[in-house]
């Protein structure tokens, strides 16, 4: 399926100044906090898709004059899926697109399906106490409000490149034109704190540390082997499983808190 070819043009018909962009980016800011249900403050600790919804249409009315909802109307397509992910712990947000053909009576059917989704794991990982600052497609963020902004930024991007182009890379030069002239943004990366740094920051456990930690009244020691939204501890154990060193460990998931560093 190609899209209407007059749509890259749409696109870059869109051009904001430094000016512009701040001015609406502080007004979806304080549209947020007057409007969602969840997030009314800046460091906001819960988010639904029904603030990310909010979000979705307040972003299309200001930075794409509709054009987005207009897009989706003409193929058909029904509302982007908007979803917080506590899963997502490297990746700040991702844009899917899911295709399918379908034969049916009339004829062979094409449906597409977008979806946005926003990691609220790595989000609240941010901000929770006074730590560095961070940035998000090379803009400084002052809290959890302006984090989300630009990370949804670089999203609807995605949709907007796979809306017009029919697919999306934002590590090419269309994407990094595209989000200067839109968003004023300098870059398509992010340096969020994420639940590995935190744990060496606050709780000072690392990949490769010993540790001790209690399961079912028994105290166990093991050796720290991932960091995501638990540690993953590996412990020498007979009724484990072989790892690639060798040896036989059993595998628990164990919140960061919960962890003591052992010695040796
Ligand atoms: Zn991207």
């Amino acid at each position: 399926m190609t899209p209407p070819l007059d749509r890259p043009d749409r696109l870059w018909s869109l051009h904001h100044t430094a000016d512009e962009v701040a001015r609406r980016n502080r007004h979806i800011y304080d549209a947020m906090l007057h409007g969602s249900e969840h997030v009314r403050v800046g460091n906001f600790t819960a988010l639904g898709s029904v603030d990310l919804r909010l979000l979705f249409d307040l972003y299309d009315a200001r930075f794409f004059d509709g054009l987005l909802d207009r897009m989706l109307r003409e193929d058909g397509v029904g509302e982007v899926a908007l979803r917080p992910s506590t899963r997502m712990t490297r990746a700040a947000g991702k844009t899917y697109v899911r295709r399918e053909r379908r034969r049916t009576p009339a004829g062979v059917v094409d449906r597409v399906e977008y979806e946005i989704a926003v990691s609220t794991m790595l989000l609240f990982q941010n901000f929770r106490e006074p730590g560095r600052p961070v940035t998000v497609g090379g803009l400084v963020c002052g809290d959890r409000l302006e984090i989300l902004q630009r990370i949804f930024e670089h999203e609807l991007l995605h949709l907007a490149e796979f809306l017009a182009w029919g697919q999306s890379s934002c590590s090419a030069a269309n994407f990094h034109a595209l989000s200067r002239r839109i968003f004023g943004h300098e870059g398509a990366t992010h340096d969020l704190v994420t639940p590995r740094e935190r744990a060496a920051a606050v709780y000072q456990v690392r990949l490769g540390d010993r540790v001790s930690f209690e399961h079912e009244g028994r105290q166990r020691v093991g050796v720290v082997n991932r960091i995501t939204k638990r540690a993953t501890v590996l412990v020498e154990d007979p009724q484990g499983r072989p790892y690639s060193d060798g040896r036989i460990y059993m595998t628990y998931y164990v919140p960061i808190p919960s962890l003591t560093k052992a010695s040796g």
